[in-house]
């Protein structure tokens, strides 16, 4: 999966401290980030340094006197966002990308470096100013939050659960192609717990929605942060309870249908919790 990093652990404990020249800058304008390929597909965000001086030269956007945010680190190497809407990089070997062009590319390291950067760009913006009384925040030095100086709100990073739902029955693997996307792979039930529902619940509610099938037997298998969507997917495995015929919802769906264990039309690319627990489910291992 894509958290899952070659040589180790994004490590994302939050620090107060201030960038270096050597350090990277994730620089993020309109959910697109700015990158350098090299020729053999390796991708490469540019330095804090780098990032100083396009931002003096073509005059970025940003939104607060600390110009930079500490984010995370990865191999040794720490990584700070652009706290603006990046504007222009004066080295034309840098170009911006869109985060799902990155993902599938081999280099996951620095694709999940940047989902997570995206996530944390996306909460950052939406949170300058407070909710309830319109004052600009401020960070806070002790942890990942920022609050409001005049009423007290403290904002927490927003992280959106969802789940994944491998619904079997036997040796079939339900799967569907969503509707109305570009994205047309196959793909498990998928969808956003509501306000006031179990995680549980959710599991029912989606499988009930999307393909009108009741299921029991809920054993859950992994999480995946999805930064990309500000999501935390939470995976299950669950057995068709009752009927199979499957009712489509067609405003979600494009279609849905029973597959065998042994003739999947898809299979893991490493990168996303559905296609691992698909796999999973092919080598007959998914939790019982
Ligand atoms: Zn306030």
């Amino acid at each position: 999966m894509l958290q899952e990093l070659t040589y180790g652990r994004l490590e994302n404990e939050f620090y107060d401290i201030e960038p270096k020249d050597s350090d990277f800058a994730i620089c993020v304008n309109n959910n697109r980030l700015l990158v350098k390929r090299c020729e053999h597909g390796e991708v490469h965000f540019p330095t804090v340094s780098d990032a100083k001086l396009w931002a003096e030269e073509q005059e970025w956007n940003f939104w607060r006197e600390e110009k930079f945010q500490y984010v995370f680190r990865m191999q040794e190497v720490n990584y700070f966002l652009w706290m603006g809407d990046a504007g222009e990089p004066s080295d034309a070997a840098y170009e911006y990308d869109e985060i799902r062009q990155l993902s599938f590319l081999e280099t996951k390291d620095v694709c999940f470096a940047a989902c997570t950067a995206k996530h944390l760009h996306g909460w950052y913006r939406s949170n300058r100013f407070c909710g309830f009384c319109q004052t600009p925040t401020v960070h806070d030095t002790k942890e990942r939050m920022v609050k409001c100086p005049k009423c007290g709100n403290l904002i927490f990073p927003k992280i959106s659960p969802a789940v994944i739902i491998a619904v079997t029955d036997g040796d079939r693997l339900l799967l569907s192609k969503y509707a109305g996307r570009a994205f047309t792979r196959y793909a498990l039930i998928a969808g956003y717990t509501e306000i006031g529902e179990t995680i549980e619940e959710t599991v029912h509610r989606e499988v009930m929605e999307e393909v009108g099938l009741k299921v029991k037997n809920l054993r859950y298998y992994k999480s995946q942060p999805w930064g990309r969507d500000g999501a935390v997917l939470m995976g299950f495995f669950c057995d068709l309870d009752g009927s199979d015929e499957i009712h489509l919802d067609e405003n979600e769906l494009a279609l849905a249908g029973w597959h065998d264990r042994h003739s999947l039309p898809a299979h893991d690319d490493g990168i996303s919790l559905t296609r691992e627990m698909i796999r999973v489910f092919e080598e007959g291992r998914e939790p019982k």
